[in-house]
């Protein structure tokens, strides 16, 4: 079939908007419809080549949208269901999946980071050549075939919005706060950045109950979102402060790590089980405790793709949504 979709044919030029071919799904695959994917910075990491990928690309990996048709032997969803797309798949048998951990599952991954399907090839050309998939998504486009293992089922009533944001910053930013760090009552909180990542971070800490929450950003303007989604103070930083963040080691003593109880921890995914949280993050917006809403600022079509970025990379407002 024909679909039109965002193309990064080389680093550091303008993504183009064209016209593909897309196979349909095999086995345990899907056919998506989508209807909304979010501005998130990891897609421009393509695009400046600090994640290194295989060339052309079509970008897009916070999705949610509808399942149009499913490929042999797909029982985890059906037609007409709402989804939003988990970019970590995971195996569900190995060493991390069985011990509930399954965000750190390794088995798609070099697959995945090549730019292929669970079966090692693709599904995506223009003109014959191969157009390489992103976090087997590549959602920035009308429709995708996806992995089965990548859809997780949303209820009818979350705005497709809403989902699309959970499969991957709020799912990042909230599960960083409630899983990796597992943030308490009357907990004090700094979170560097006000981006989508950091927003969801705020909102987390703020439903478990921190009752002081920094949000630290470069950008004045950031202050008005941080703190309508939670943050009880704003840090206005500057070029300096991140340089002298980024040059910080954790170098605590023993004596301190021991004497102090201090952890450093890093979190991935938000250390989540994207089968579970995806659901629970879901029924804290229905339920009012999780104010995604609040971190979109603007909506773009997939033709303003470019400008969306452009806003994003300037830090205006929140989170931005491509819309079809
Ligand atoms: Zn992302
Ligand atoms: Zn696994």
């Amino acid at each position: 079939m024909k679909t039109r979709a965002a193309i990064l044919y080389d680093l550091n030029t303008p993504f183009k908007i064209s016209e593909i071919d897309l196979q349909i799904p095999k086995e345990n695959e899907v056919l998506v419809k989508m209807s909304a994917v979010g501005v998130c910075h990891s897609d421009w990491h393509l695009f400046t080549g600090d994640t290194t990928h295989s060339l052309p690309v079509v970008p897009g990996h916070e999705g949610c949208g509808k399942v149009e048709e499913i490929g042999k032997n797909v029982t985890r969803v059906k037609k007409g269901d709402k989804i939003a797309l988990n970019w970590a798949p995971n195996c569900g048998k190995c060493f991390y999946c069985i011990h509930s951990r399954p965000s750190l599952c390794e088995a798609y991954t070099d697959l995945i980071w090549d730019g292929f399907l669970m079966d090692g090839t693709t599904r995506m050309s223009i003109n014959g050549k191969v157009l390489y998939h992103y976090c087997a998504l590549s959602c920035l486009s009308e429709y995708a075939v996806v992995p089965e293992a990548s859809c997780v089922k949303m209820p009818n009533e979350i705005p497709a919005d809403i989902a699309a944001l959970i499969g991957c910053a709020v799912t990042t930013g909230v599960g960083s706060a409630l899983n990796t760090v597992q943030i308490s009552k009357d907990d004090t909180v700094a979170v560097l950045g006000a981006g989508g990542v950091g927003l969801s971070t705020i909102m987390g800490a703020a439903y478990a109950g921190a009752s002081q929450i920094i949000s630290i950003d470069i950008v004045p303007e950031k202050e008005k979102i941080a703190r309508n989604v939670g943050a009880t103070d704003f840090l206005l930083s500057d070029q300096d402060t991140i340089k002298q963040i980024k040059s910080s080691e954790t170098n605590f003593s023993g004596a301190v790590l021991t004497r102090q109880e201090k952890t450093v921890k890093g979190s991935y995914y938000g250390t989540s089980d994207t089968s579970r949280d995806f659901r629970k993050y879901a029924d804290l917006f229905v339920a009012g405790e999780l104010p995604i809403d609040k971190m979109i600022s603007r909506s773009y079509d997939l033709d303003q793709v470019n400008e969306a970025y452009k806003d994003m990379l300037a830090g205006k407002g929140g989170r931005g949504i491509i819309r079809f």
